[in-house]
């Protein structure tokens, strides 16, 4: 049981710096051999699957994923977000403690736990908060979840306003040896803003959000990280300045981290006022899209699926966050997968709630957006997605090294498709990309031995 014999793809496995044609065997669940002996040392009862012009690479990891359960399954649910996880490529994602109740006790974790095992078709690791309810009033038992299990703390959807609590929470989570991972916005200077505060948003007379509300807060965890010697990982970052202000610290050897989302390196706020006026402006910058205007997908102005939080900023910043990407600043690529209900976002822009999905899209736009355009090899964009998150949260995944649990993820990098509603496994649909012609997609999803997931054809 749980064994099976890889052949003939290429097999990249940054964490050991490999980059070659090889089988690969899994046996009982875990790494057997990567080479020409693993054909050999396989037993001919074996299942074997044909993977000849594939790529073959440890399991993907998403660190940042809404998995709505408990308390709003109507959104999403473990089951299916962890469907839709398998769909992209992915064996493992991190779920964040923005649930109702929010995942700040260790009786949560262990619900949540316990659901996972029961109904996630792949590996779920459990976050908890960083404040009581996500109140940013006290601080959680910052102790008692790590017991529980949580691989880091955070207060996600939500930014922990006063510093001195911050400081707190970043001495407990040292002391713990928990990475504390922040959403970046300043609530007095992004006030209600819904987009990002530009030349969009005064054309489209939509209240704003200015880069600078992300950028005071990254810079105060950098002054944190500094003072209590805690790891502190920037979510989905947006902005030039965010991008600009970690690439020093980490010169100076500050433990900060940032994470960037495919919505923010792909589109931009221009996307908001329609789909003609973003292809006649910023649409040049997606990977695949030239002057040719035909055959791109449509949608309107102030379409909700492009409403998220950070939101989607300007050309300046995409590129900002593009170069981040490539020269490191930005280690870990995430999707930030946020369901929510058709009749939730289907109302005016102001008052839709900040999200979208992204789950079955982010691999594929990133190797559009990074590998595709000739930004990033191969092998540094499988590290973003596998083994920089699992040494940020010190996950025993995302290597292909002999003996470790047999997360695998076969793809093919030239596989063109559309994605649609249709086959979706999520339960939302608020993703902006339905329609969208991709480069790049998933084949098989192996966690611990079993194919969870494979495309049909
Ligand atoms: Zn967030």
């Amino acid at each position: 049981m749980n064994s099976l014999l890889l052949v003939g793809g290429r097999v990249i496995d940054p964490a050991n710096g490999f980059d070659a044609p090889a089988d690969l065997l899994i046996e009982e669940g875990r790494i057997a051999t990567v080479g020409p002996d693993a054909a050999r040392q396989a037993g001919t009862q074996i299942e074997r699957l044909d993977v000849r012009g594939l790529v073959v690479c440890p399991g993907l990891i998403d660190l940042h994923v809404h998995l709505r359960e408990p308390g709003e399954t109507a959104k999403e649910s473990i089951a299916t977000g962890t469907a839709a996880a398998a769909r992209g490529g992915f064996t493992s994602v991190v779920c964040m403690p923005n649930t109702s109740p929010a995942i700040d006790n260790s009786g949560t974790v262990a619900l949540i736990r316990e659901r996972a095992d029961r109904s996630g078709v792949v590996n779920v690791f459990i976050t908890g908060t960083i404040t009581k309810g996500i109140a940013g009033e006290e601080l959680a038992p910052i102790g008692s979840l790590k017991r529980a299990g949580v691989v880091a703390i955070t207060d996600d959807g939500h930014c922990v306003q006063n510093n001195e609590l911050m400081r707190r929470a970043l001495e407990y989570a040292r002391m713990f040896d928990l990475p504390v991972m922040d959403h970046c916005q300043d609530y007095s200077l992004v006030s209600d803003g819904v987009v990002h505060e530009g030349y969009w948003s005064a054309a489209l007379g939509l209240r704003g959000w200015p880069a600078a509300g992300e950028e005071m807060i990254v810079a105060r965890n950098i002054q944190l990280a500094e003072l209590t010697g805690a790891r502190v990982h920037c979510q989905h970052l947006s902005a030039a300045g965010s991008v600009r202000l970690i690439r020093e610290a980490k010169r100076r050897g500050v433990p900060v981290s940032g994470e960037a989302c495919p919505h923010h390196f792909v589109l931009t706020d221009a996307a908001i006022a329609g789909s003609e006026k973003f292809w006649a402006n910023d649409g040049k910058g997606v990977f695949g899209c030239g002057e040719d205007q035909s055959d791109k997908p449509a949608w309107p102005a102030y379409d909700t699926t492009f409403k998220m939080n950070p939101p989607l900023r300007s050309a300046h910043d995409r590129e900002a966050i593009i170069e981040g990407i490539v020269d490191g600043t930005l280690e870990i690529l995430g999707s930030d997968h946020a369901p929510h209900c058709d009749y939730e976002k289907d109302v005016e822009f102001d008052y839709a709630p900040f999200g979208v999905t992204g789950l079955e899209t982010e691999f594929s736009l990133s190797l559009m957006q990074l590998f595709h355009s000739r930004r990033l090899g191969l092998s540094e964009l499988i590290t973003k997605f596998t083994i920089a998150p699992a040494r940020l949260l010190r996950l025993n995944r995302g290597t292909l090294s002999i003996g470790a649990d047999a997360d695998v993820t076969v793809f093919d990098p030239d596989r063109e498709w559309v994605f649609g509603k249709e086959p979706s496994a999520s339960k939302s649909l608020n993703s902006p990309f339905y329609g969208w012609r991709l480069k790049g997609k998933a084949i098989a999803t192996i966690v611990n031995g079993t194919t969870v997931w494979r495309e049909q054809n």
